[in-house]
């Protein structure tokens, strides 16, 4: 049997097929567990079960308050849960236990606790005015009422399941949508916990599935699925490309959250201790593997070689190590072949011509004898046109690109396909506005980086993706608006005898 089932229609089971797959922990190669290996039929029965809940279950048909009590009592249990899941989730996905205890579980919980308020708060009703060209007709009004939009088909990606779960899970079940939830087959577990926690708090079934399999096949059914009213994806943006097309023949409602390549701009006026620190968080937090991570640093030219030094000299201080050392501020990358993915990116700068400032090696040591460790890396002297600025690495790289002035950087900034996020670092506050509000991207921190919160959206531009995830606009993208014109004047006669001359 496997360690991990499927959680379709509130069951757990095995795959049709019998097959399942083994999880790694990145730290040292072991075997964590073997999970089910959904295939084609059990996609088709979660999705079922999800239309069943939809069509004829109480999910959606329960008030809001009654939905957020749930909700509530979901994010509750995970942060009951919080240690264990933080555990697993470093073990299954890397990073370190730091983060999974400081970030994952507590953004994770946030955000079902966030979005049961909404669903508690945020009204199903909106009036809309009257009619701007007829004013004053009387008995005529209208309205809005928000509606919860069927099956929504979720797929995540590896750097943060557990928070890549909730901001799918948490805004889709609080509009009252009924999902299925397939996690990235590198990082399964903490998707499958959150299904156990569903179960446990009651969550009716058929509502929360969660299915773990291959993204080729299962994905793709997913996606394209005629029963299937949404897909909301985070991924890269060739994955994102692929969903759309398979979305488009039904028309479905598609979110995507994908690739980036942010810049952090950094001023010369910038506080040099604190702009160094903040450029190497943005990159390094979590190995690089951040979709928002600033993996290219815009540095103004007349500080830009003391810059390169105090990133250099700051980066010696990051700790690489055991995961689960509360001490250590970096552990391995996801998968092996996430380090070798970095690794060609570093030979490619190298090539390029760009000058390797630090990194660039894997650690030695017993260590990191068997994981999938590598250095925080700096490239000095990048040209924006490189590969290595242009390209989503996804690793602890970081590209320090040399700019004349405020308006150069933002032009650099901007000349990349993605628009995700960004940073300017400047003591003037005025200054670093007017930059941010240049910046062709979704999200700018200004002396800031990776802060995100349930309540602020979260988007890209260009092709970092469509829509946006948290808040209430992320809320509103599980919700469809139903627009009702009410006559109780019992009269519409003069209206229509306007347009078509009844007599
Ligand atoms: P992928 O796009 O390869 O995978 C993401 C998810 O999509 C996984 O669950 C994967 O399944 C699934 N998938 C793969 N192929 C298909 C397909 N043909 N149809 C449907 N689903 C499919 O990316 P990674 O997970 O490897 O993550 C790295 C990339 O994701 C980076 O480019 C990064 O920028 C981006 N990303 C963006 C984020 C954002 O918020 N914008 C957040 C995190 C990552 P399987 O694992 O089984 O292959």
């Amino acid at each position: 049997m496997s360690d991990y089932q499927l959680y379709i229609d509130g069951e757990w089971s095995e795959a049709a097929s019998g097959e399942s797959f083994p999880t790694f922990n990145p730290a040292n190669g072991e075997k964590i567990a073997d999970i089910a290996k959904a295939g084609e039929e059990d996609t088709v029965r979660a999705i079922e079960a999800a239309r069943r809940a939809f069509d004829e279950g109480p999910w959606p048909r329960m008030s809001g308050k009654e939905r957020a009590d749930l909700v509530r009592k979901y994010g509750e249990a995970i942060q009951a849960k919080a240690d264990d899941l933080a555990r697993l989730e470093t073990m299954d996905g890397g990073g370190t236990i730091r983060k999974a205890m400081t970030a994952d579980t507590m953004s994770c919980a946030g955000t079902f606790l966030k979005f049961a308020d909404y669903a508690e708060t945020v009204s199903d009703y909106e009036e809309l005015p009257e009619y701007a060209l007829m004013p004053g007709l009387p008995g005529k009004r209208n309205y809005l009422k928000y509606e919860p939009i069927g099956v929504c088909a979720q797929i995540t990606p590896w750097n943060f399941p557990l928070i890549m779960a909730s901001w799918k899970i948490a805004p889709a079940i609080a509009a009252g949508n009924t999902i299925v939830l397939k996690p990235a087959s590198v990082t399964p577990i903490t998707a499958l916990e959150l299904a156990r926690i569903a179960d446990e708090v009651g969550i009716p079934k058929g509502v929360v599935n969660v299915i773990a399999g291959p993204g080729a096949s299962v994905g793709e059914v997913m996606a394209a699925h005629p029963m299937v009213d949404k897909v909301a994806f985070t991924g890269s943006t060739e994955v994102g490309a692929r969903i759309m097309a398979l979305a488009a023949p039904t028309v479905k409602k598609v979110t995507l959250e994908l690739g980036g390549k942010s810049a952090s701009i950094v001023t010369e006026d910038a506080d040099f201790e604190l702009a160094a620190k903040g450029v190497l968080f943005g990159t390094f937090f979590h190995n690089g593997q951040v979709c928002e991570s600033g993996t290219r640093a815009l540095v103004n030219e007349k500080i830009y070689d003391d810059f390169v030094d105090k990133l250099v000299d700051t980066a010696a201080g990051i700790k690489l190590g055991d995961p689960m050392d509360f001490a250590t501020d970096q552990g391995p990358l996801v998968s092996d072949t996430q380090l070798k993915t970095v690794e060609r990116y570093v030979a490619i700068g190298k090539d390029e011509g760009a000058k390797l400032a630090t990194g660039g090696e894997r650690p030695t040591g017993e260590a990191f004898d068997k994981g999938y460790f590598y250095e925080p890396t700096i490239f000095a002297g990048v040209d924006n046109a490189m590969k290595i600025a242009q390209e989503e690495i996804f690793g602890p790289v970081l590209s320090v690109i040399k700019v004349r002035d405020d308006a150069e950087a933002v032009k650099v900034a901007n000349d990349s396909i993605y628009g995700l996020a960004g940073a300017v670092w400047s003591s003037d506050i005025e200054r670093a506005q007017g930059i941010a509000e240049q910046m062709r991207t979704g999200t700018i921190w200004i002396n800031e980086h990776h802060l995100l919160g349930p309540e602020h959206p979260f988007g890209g531009y260009k092709q970092s993706g469509i829509g946006s995830e948290m808040g209430v606009h992320g809320y509103n993208e599980y919700r469809l608006k139903k627009r009702i014109h009410v006559d109780d004047n019992l009269n519409p006669a003069e209206h229509m005898t306007f347009m078509m001359l009844f007599s």
